[in-house]
């Protein structure tokens, strides 16, 4: 018998997205601004909170860019970062010629600790120099440490990059991530929790900053007749097409966190009582929308165990990010850790975790997982 492969995360299409783009055909707005673009960032707002503004961009990536510019960030700057994370938390600090400082995690959420934090940035103003931005992250869709972190970022005075490119979905005591940094971000990617195929969004209290980064992504063209500009802008803007998608996924968006949810109910349900495989539980007040499953095993051999099992049944799994400060290209960049996220790394799998996912699907990795653990 010949099974389906079984993806980590894959696209999961609602019902109006083809009508969405469809309607952008009939009207012509093929162009990157549009009736979608503005429906897509009110469906945002409303979901995120009525207090944001949403900025529509092009990535992830590029929100994350826009943002470190906006705070300040220039040539020379040193910026923290959370170490445990997707490279796209830090490459945008490097585009802007600054220097990431990288902070390791804690075990409770597996985000950026606060102690390791505040030793970061004791340690720089020793050295003379005061951090710009701390891109803190809620990853896999778990929350950071909100108050904890904004405690330590506000009595230092600096701003927080909330990148919740993984965390739409998730609250914090009640509250939406997106919501919680001096500038937020989003990502639409194929293996997002919802996508536009590709894109982003920044998120903000501020409406100033909204205008900042839609006159940055769109050539930052001066209010003139001809094309002129004062400052060096970007084409970073999401097409009216691809907002017309992500008009659609904003109508999903609470099925999708429920099923992903129910997949983490599920593994742990079938898996929670077996000693070697750990779930992250949520602390209290921390609401996750399980972006993905991930499980820690005994070893690095364990682990590799079962990833290569899962492939040879065309079931795709993967280890947790690698950390930054382990990553080659970012091998001279100073970082703060205790070996949390080695570790995690090491031990860690990410299961596959998409809302498409059907029970017998689950039903075979259960199996596998079971049956490899038993020998
Ligand atoms: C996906 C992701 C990004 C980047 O988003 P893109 O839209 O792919 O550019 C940034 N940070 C994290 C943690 C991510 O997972």
């Amino acid at each position: 018998m010949t099974q389906t492969k079984i993806w980590l995360s894959s696209p999961h299409m609602g019902t109006n997205e083809q009508r969405y783009v469809q309607e952008a055909f009939d009207t012509n707005w093929v162009a990157p601004l549009g009736p979608n673009v503005d429906r897509f960032e009110e469906a945002i707002q409303n979901f995120v909170g009525n207090d944001i503004q949403v900025a529509a961009l092009s990535s992830g990536t590029a929100a994350i860019h826009l943002a470190l510019e906006i705070l300040g960030v220039s040539q020379g700057d040193e910026v923290i970062c959370q170490s445990f994370t997707f490279s796209a938390s830090a490459n945008p600090i490097k585009y802007l010629g600054a220097n990431p400082i990288f902070v390791d995690s804690e075990r409770d959420t597996w985000n950026i600790s606060p102690v390791l934090l505040e030793e970061a940035i004791k340690d720089r103003l020793k050295n003379g120099v005061k951090p710009k931005a701390i891109v803190a992250v809620h990853l896999y869709g778990m929350p950071y440490k909100v108050e904890e972190i904004r405690k330590v970022a506000d009595s230092y005075g600096i701003p927080i990059v909330e990148d919740s490119a993984e965390a739409l979905g998730s609250m914090y005591k009640g509250k939406n991530c997106s919501s919680f940094g001096d500038i937020g971000i989003l990502s639409f990617n194929g293996n997002k929790i919802i996508t536009t195929s590709g894109g982003g969004a920044m998120t903000t209290k501020s409406l100033e900053i909204k205008k900042k980064a839609v006159f940055l992504a769109t050539q930052a063209r001066d209010d003139a007749p001809h094309y002129q500009h004062s400052n060096v802008g970007y084409n970073y803007r999401m097409s009216n097409i691809l907002a017309g998608i992500g008009r659609g996924q904003m109508e999903v968006l609470p099925n999708r966190v429920a099923a992903r949810r129910a997949n983490h109910e599920f593994y742990k349900s079938r898996l929670g009582d077996m000693s070697e495989i750990e779930f992250l539980d949520e602390p209290n007040g921390f609401y996750s929308n399980r972006w993905l499953t991930c499980i820690l095993t005994p070893s690095f051999e364990k682990r590799e165990m079962i990833r290569l099992a899962l492939l040879e049944e065309d079931i795709e799994s993967r280890p947790l990010w690698k950390p930054m400060h382990l990553q080659p290209v970012f091998k001279n960049a100073l970082h703060f850790s205790d070996g949390t996220s080695e570790d995690l790394f090491e031990r860690g799998l990410c299961l596959p975790s998409g809302s498409n996912l059907e029970t017998s699907d689950l039903e075979r990795i259960v199996h596998l997982i079971i049956k490899k653990l038993a020998k």
